[in-house]
């Protein structure tokens, strides 16, 4: 069949490829309507450091999708970047993240959880991201400081001037920076060293590998050498196995996030294992 198309036509009909392209021209319209629609939602994952306290949680969305069911942010994200939809869904997933703080202020206990939330390089270089931020905080008194916000080393494609500027307004606020999914990107570690961020977030491929694989256990040493050098906390991500866990301790990283923790909760879940405390218990026995 490719013979008789000849070598100058181009064969649209590769059923996979078409597949894919349906699939996206349907998602990338079905995600247009899933905010008026609400079918977005928001799963925690536990925080914690080396005592076991829960610190707090990143707040992760998913998409209800009425055929599709729950749909991974890996998948829609990037095509919500791509339509410029990320830019509604980002506040959407801000201000719930405000509107949870604002309910645990209520909490003894609760009131000091903090929450990590994913900024996209799109909604961030937005000109009136800070203004939003602003505005927010000022609407949701006094939780700026319980507010972490997740960026990756792809904002730094941006003039550093700027980023930095916008990083420093939002921190004058009160709300800390963590630089997520930490070495998979380009970042120079000239740049690194000017962006003032709180904490660095170790990518969850080094942790998965970091038992099999001596370069990956040598690069999350880097890291957390570095970090302690530029004064900033070290986050793991991906956090699986007792013996990732042991390896992280023993080259001094002190806060953990994974499934050997938790796995992303619905809020209520969350905040039942808060609760009970339940975590300390099966940490502690993963540090004996
Ligand atoms: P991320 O921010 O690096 O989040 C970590 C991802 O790893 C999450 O996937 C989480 O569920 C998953 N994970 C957590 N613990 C483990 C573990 O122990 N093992 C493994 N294998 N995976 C673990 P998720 O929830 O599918 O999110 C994927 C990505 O989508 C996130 O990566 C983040 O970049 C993006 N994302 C999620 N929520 C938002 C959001 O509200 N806004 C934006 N802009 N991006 C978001
Ligand atoms: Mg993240
Ligand atoms: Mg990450
Ligand atoms: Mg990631």
């Amino acid at each position: 069949q490719a013979k008789i198309a000849g070598r100058n036509t181009i064969r649209f009909f590769d059923p996979e490829l078409q597949s894919v392209i349906m699939t996206r021209l349907e998602l990338e319209a079905d995600l247009l309507r899933a905010m008026p629609l609400k079918e977005f939602l928001l799963y925690y994952q536990v925080q914690a450091d080396d005592q076991g306290h829960i610190t707090g949680a990143e707040v992760l969305i998913r998409w209800r999708h009425p055929r599709r069911g729950l749909v991974s942010p890996a998948v829609f994200i990037p095509l919500a970047e791509e339509t410029g939809a990320i830019v509604e869904i980002g506040d959407w997933v801000m201000q719930m993240a405000c509107e949870t703080l604002r309910g645990w202020q209520q909490h003894p206990r609760m009131r000091q959880l903090q929450l990590a939330v994913n900024v996209s390089a799109v909604q961030f270089h937005q000109p009136d991201f800070t203004d939003k931020v602003c505005r927010l905080m000022a609407r949701y008194g006094d939780i700026a400081g319980l507010l972490k916000l997740e960026l990756t080393e792809s904002v730094m494609l941006d003039s550093a001037e700027q980023v930095i500027q916008k990083i420093q307004i939002l921190k004058n606020l009160g709300l800390r920076f963590s630089l997520d999914d930490f070495g998979t990107g380009y970042s120079s570690l000239a740049y690194l060293k000017r962006l003032p961020l709180d904490q660095l977030k170790i990518d969850q491929s080094f942790v998965r590998d970091i038992t099999s694989d001596p370069s990956a256990a040598v690069i999350i040493q880097t890291i957390i050498g570095m970090a302690q050098n530029l004064g900033l906390e070290v986050i793991a991500e991906g956090l699986e196995t007792k013996e990732q866990l042991a390896l992280l301790m023993r080259y001094g990283c002190r806060h953990y996030q994974g499934y050997l923790l938790s796995k992303p909760l619905p809020i209520d879940a969350f905040e039942t294992l808060f609760e009970q405390g339940a975590l300390s218990l099966s940490l502690k026995q993963a540090l004996i």
